[in-house]
């Protein structure tokens, strides 16, 4: 295959669920989310066939009062979902260990956002949800953002599949924006009133846009 050639990840998830439903299975997914926006058409997506939990794992994110209000608005929206859809998603928040962040981008401070510092940060993330789906028995991990435009959906779906070798439990292959997910998300924000950050999460990326962190404090 020509190493250029794209990978259309919603056409593999498409035949993964094609598969469950033959097969009448109903699995049980883990997946990481960095705040409520990504979140959204993606629980609205997989619900239709999965039992799925989001784990909130974001050491990336700074001020921890920006962190903590990602966190409250994810599970805010969480529960807004179940009630309004009859939906049982459930909730993790992984221990907030900023430190751990820090010392694993050392020396990428400088790089630009979709750089060699996000691709550390997408591997942290993802080591994060697929060690906690292994340990609580999930037949799935995998992440919500891919549905962001932003983000380099052929890379993050690399580093999960490489990620699924090392741990006892599979990567859940997608490519969420496609099937006009990312429409639905901004539409589904409006809908229930979803705080939308303006910084991708970490100090450099906050910084590199001129944004004043002390609004955050
Ligand atoms: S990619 Fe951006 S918008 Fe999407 S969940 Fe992460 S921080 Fe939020
Ligand atoms: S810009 Fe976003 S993805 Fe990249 S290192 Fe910062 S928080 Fe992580």
């Amino acid at each position: 295959m020509n190493p250029n050639q794209k990978i259309n990840y919603h056409t593999i998830l498409g035949k993964l669920i094609d598969d469950w439903k033959k097969n009448e299975i109903r699995p049980k997914i883990l997946v990481h989310s960095c705040c409520a926006p990504c979140s959204t058409y993606v629980l609205e997506f997989l619900t239709q066939y999965a039992d799925v939990t989001v784990l909130f794992a974001n050491n990336n994110i700074h001020p921890r009062a920006e962190y903590e209000k990602r966190a409250l608005v994810q599970k805010e929206f969480i529960d807004k979902f179940n009630k309004k859809t009859g939906n049982n998603v459930g909730f993790i928040e992984e221990e907030y260990k900023p430190a751990d962040f820090y010392r694993a981008v050392k020396g990428l401070e400088n790089e630009k956002e979709g750089g060699k510092r996000c691709t550390i940060c997408f591997q942290m993330r993802l080591d994060i949800v697929a060690k906690k789906a292994q340990k609580l028995g999930f037949d799935y991990f995998g992440s919500a953002l891919t549905l962001s435009p932003h983000k380099n959906s052929q890379l993050i779906n690399t580093l999960g599949l490489e990620i699924q070798e090392i741990f006892d439990v599979k990567y859940l292959p997608a490519d969420f924006k496609k099937n006009n997910g990312y429409k639905r998300s901004v539409d589904m924000c409006a809908e229930y009133d979803i705080y939308r950050q303006c910084y991708c999460g970490c100090v450099f990326a906050a910084l590199d846009q001129g944004i004043d962190l002390n609004e955050y404090k």
